[in-house]
């Protein structure tokens, strides 16, 4: 699963090189070796691998190499299939944005209380990690822009799929700007997800990293 291939032979900020280094992050896992020059180049990547493969820190990486921090706006939205993944991707982004000062990600899920979290869209933030349902009701309601989105993603898109989540994804990337880098991980590729890529994604690279037996 790891490569040799260091973290410092790609174009990361000495800031995220240094905190890879301190959580202990060396070498990238295949997927990272594989994808993250290609996000990194700007470009939207499809990526397939198994769960444990550093799936999330390949999009976080390439999300937080796109952030101008002193922009205090909504510009990476992640969206993942449960509230469960989405805290674990939001802690994941936390760790590698350590180093990066005044950095905000929030979480928008469904099953948690509404108040708190308009009471932080008002407040602002630089990364939302979200459920569908959830981030679809607040856009309806107002409370959310996404005009200055540059880095959209799709986590576990295959169980996206299986939840039956496309319109409410389509919904969303319709409050995204045309403009955007649009990165979609999973573990399986089934073939109603060439739908959901075709609507969102620009000539996407796809990298699928398949296990060796
Ligand atoms: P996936 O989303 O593909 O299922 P995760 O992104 O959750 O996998 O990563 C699995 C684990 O591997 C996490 O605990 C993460 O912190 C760790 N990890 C990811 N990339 C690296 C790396 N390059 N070096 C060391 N640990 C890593
Ligand atoms: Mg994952």
């Amino acid at each position: 699963m790891s490569t040799s291939t260091p973290f410092s032979s790609i174009n990361l900020s000495s800031s995220l090189q240094e905190n890879l280094t301190s959580l202990g992050y060396h070498t990238m896992t295949d997927i990272q070796a594989q994808t993250l020059p290609e996000i990194l180049a700007g470009k939207d990547v499809i990526g397939q691998g198994k769960t444990g493969s550093g799936k999330t820190a390949a999009f976080a990486l390439g999300l937080l190499h796109n952030l101008r921090v002193k922009r205090f706006r909504v510009q990476a939205l992640v969206v993942c299939p449960t509230r469960e993944l989405a805290d674990q991707v939001a802690v994941e982004i936390r760790k590698l944005a350590r180093a990066i000062h005044n950095i905000k990600v929030l979480t928008l899920c469904g099953g948690a209380p509404m108040g708190p979290q308009i009471g932080s869209l008002e407040h602002g933030a630089h990364i939302v990690v979200g459920t569908p349902g959830r981030i679809e009701e607040h856009l309806r309601k107002g409370r959310l822009c996404l005009d200055e989105v540059n880095t959209f993603v799709l986590d576990e898109a295959d169980r996206m799929l299986e939840m039956g989540f496309e319109e409410a994804l389509e919904c969303i990337v319709s409050h995204c700007p045309e403009q955007r880098q649009n990165l979609l991980f999973s573990a399986t590729y089934p073939a109603k997800i060439e739908q959901l890529v075709g609507h969102i994604m620009r000539e996407p690279v796809k990298i699928e990293v398949v296990v060796q037996h």
